[in-house]
């Protein structure tokens, strides 16, 4: 059996900073089940699909190939074998994205690749379901989270750091109403689950946050 430990929580949280730190130290493999949803976010934009046009998006959802490889450790996500590292941390693609992974057929087939990665090799795991539907039996679930302002002035840092344009006011709402549909929509909504340990990073240093999740896995490991 191998060891996952899930991490759930609403965007800029620090999640995929402090899983990916976490499987370092760990020395086990980061999945980034956003980057997934994500790739096939970009797939529909290029197709010029509305993500509300639901059937539009049912009727595509099945030619998108998502897969995951790993490169020294950077895991790259490949949409039909081209790899879309470069294209989808947009606000653009996000938000396109958790449109349309409100959608059963959407999340069934990504889902179905989560599965067989958490069943082949120790991992961290992190996204919005992973402790809910995913991984229900991960040996460690971890529910992150900070206040909207602080995950939204980290988002904005990391944009502007990359010379993308942005305003600050502007990414909180984006990140509420993001926040908002994630956590409400029928299917495999963000919330936390029972036995996940709950760790607010609004006034923690990253490397405190790892401090903590790697006491949370010796304590459980
Ligand atoms: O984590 P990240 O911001 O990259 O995720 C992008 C979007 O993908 C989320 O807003 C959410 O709608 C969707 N997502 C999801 N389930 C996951 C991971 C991400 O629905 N496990």
């Amino acid at each position: 059996m191998s060891y996952n430990i899930a991490v759930d929580g609403p965007a800029g949280a620090g999640k995929s900073t402090i899983a990916r730190a976490v499987a370092k130290e760990l020395n086990i493999i980061y999945v980034d089940t956003g980057a997934m949803y994500r790739g096939m976010g970009l797939y529909m934009l290029r197709l010029g699909i509305d993500p509300e046009d639901e059937q539009a998006v049912i009727a595509h959802c099945d030619e998108a190939d998502i897969t995951l490889r790993y490169e020294d450790g950077v895991q790259v996500v490949c949409l039909n074998g081209e790899n879309v590292n470069a294209y989808i941390r947009t606000e653009e693609v996000g938000a396109v994205t958790s449109r349309i992974s409100v959608l059963p057929p959407v999340r069934k087939r990504i889902t179905a690749l989560q599965h067989e990665l958490a069943a082949s090799a120790d991992c961290i795991m992190d996204g919005r379901d992973i402790g809910t539907c995913v991984l229900p039996h991960a040996d460690v679930k971890i529910y992150l989270t900070a206040s909207s302002e602080v995950r939204a002035k980290r988002r904005y840092d990391e944009l502007t750091a990359k010379g993308q344009d942005c305003d600050l006011a502007q990414i909180q709402a984006d990140m509420e109403e993001r926040d908002y549909r994630d956590m409400h929509r029928e299917v495999s909504p963000l919330r936390q689950a029972q036995d996940a340990v709950l760790v607010d990073t609004s006034d923690m240093t990253p490397e405190q946050v790892i401090e903590r999740i790697l006491e949370l896995c010796e304590k459980k490991g």
